[in-house]
């Protein structure tokens, strides 16, 4: 229960985005929309997950409340989890992924997706019964879309502090938004998984 792998690169050794390679599979407007039965039943064994406005608040040290209880269950259902960050802040990634008990690599540079394979041999899964969680079209999904894994967006994300493009990025996931619904291929919030992407690309990243 796998998807086809995207394409990274053209001949030319240009990478192009299209609107597939956005697109996630899921969306979820709580981590705790995603229960180990849920996960369990899709084929899901193993998690990358994004760090900042996905798990905690951007550069925060706060552990919610609710995360540690829901990271347990997915432990108990012998799901794995990595965190895979693009923070310029490695101190605070070390200090929340010890917190948490979770492996994680740093720095990343989604939609790269090297940092994500390093996760997946972490964890000791593979493109089949991985997913790639996070709040970011262009990094999260992008990655996770590019690797072949499925992918998850947590939309909207814990909060609206971001990085500044971040935040204008936000402006162009909502034009996709639009469009991929428009189109009849965004995924509703329980809805079923759609489609394989096509090619995918490298944008500068970001936190
Ligand atoms: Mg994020």
């Amino acid at each position: 229960m796998y998807k086809a792998q995207a394409s990274n690169c053209c001949e030319d050794g240009q990478m192009t985005i299209n609107l597939a390679s956005l697109t996630p599979d899921r969306v979820v407007a709580s981590i705790h929309e995603l229960t180990p039965a849920l996960l369990l039943a899709e084929g899901i064994q193993a998690i990358i997950t994004d760090l900042d406005n996905t798990l905690v608040p951007w550069r925060s040290y706060d552990i919610p409340p609710r995360l540690t209880d829901w990271l347990r269950g997915l432990e108990a259902a012998g799901i794995r989890i990595c965190i895979a960050s693009n923070t310029h802040f490695p101190k605070r990634l070390h200090a929340v992924a010890n917190t948490l008990s979770l492996p994680y690599v740093a720095d990343v540079k989604k939609p790269e997706i090297e940092g994500l394979q390093r996760c997946m041999a972490v964890m000791g899964s593979n493109v089949s019964n991985t997913a790639m969680f996070g709040d970011q079209l262009f990094t999260d999904i992008l990655a996770g879309n590019r690797l072949g894994v499925r992918t998850i967006l947590l939309r909207p994300g814990l909060s609206n502090y971001e990085f500044i493009t971040t935040k204008m990025m936000r402006n162009v996931e909502t034009l996709v938004i639009w469009r991929q619904k428009q189109l009849g291929q965004w995924p509703q919030m329980d809805g079923p998984q759609l489609r394989s992407p096509q090619i995918a690309t490298a944008v500068p990243h970001e936190d």
